[in-house]
């Protein structure tokens, strides 16, 4: 069963997002970096902003992050999240892929409980027809 209820509006890749969630349906979070520079950059963008190169790697993130700022959500912003409030959106970042943020959710916790910098762990969360999405959760109780 999902995070959220089935009639959760699902991610809708664009073209530059297509290779991220294709990793994500294999449960792989990766990254996009430059080929040439190693530049890390998330949203995927089609060129390097610093040498404007095209070419790109997807590099694997690792399973812990931290979390660089959040928001407790205590009003309904679609129907379907109405069961779910309060809930906590998370910019979660990681130590060891510089310039890479990423809009999450942090689940398994009381939203008065969210600490900046606290360690999180990946999740992958089934929405169904092969789609998974990243999440997070406090790193104490994290699960395989
Ligand atoms: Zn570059």
């Amino acid at each position: 069963m999902s995070y959220f209820p089935a009639d959760m509006p699902r991610p809708e890749p664009t073209i530059d997002e297509a290779a991220f969630w294709d990793y994500c349906s294999k449960r792989s979070l990766r990254f996009q970096s430059c080929a040439q520079c190693g530049t890390m950059r998330h949203p995927p963008i089609p060129m390097c902003y610093r040498c404007h190169s095209c070419e790109t790697n997807y590099v694997e993130a690792p399973m812990e992050a931290e979390v660089y700022s959040y928001t407790v959500v205590r009003h309904e912003s679609h129907p379907a999240v109405a069961t779910k409030l309060p809930y906590v959106v998370a910019i979660v970042e990681f130590p060891k892929l510089p310039g890479v943020r990423l809009i999450t959710n942090l689940t398994d916790i009381e939203p008065g409980e969210v600490k900046i910098g606290m360690r999180c762990s990946l999740w992958w969360d089934a929405i169904g027809d092969g789609m998974f999405v990243p999440r997070f959760r406090p790193l104490a109780q994290a699960t395989a």
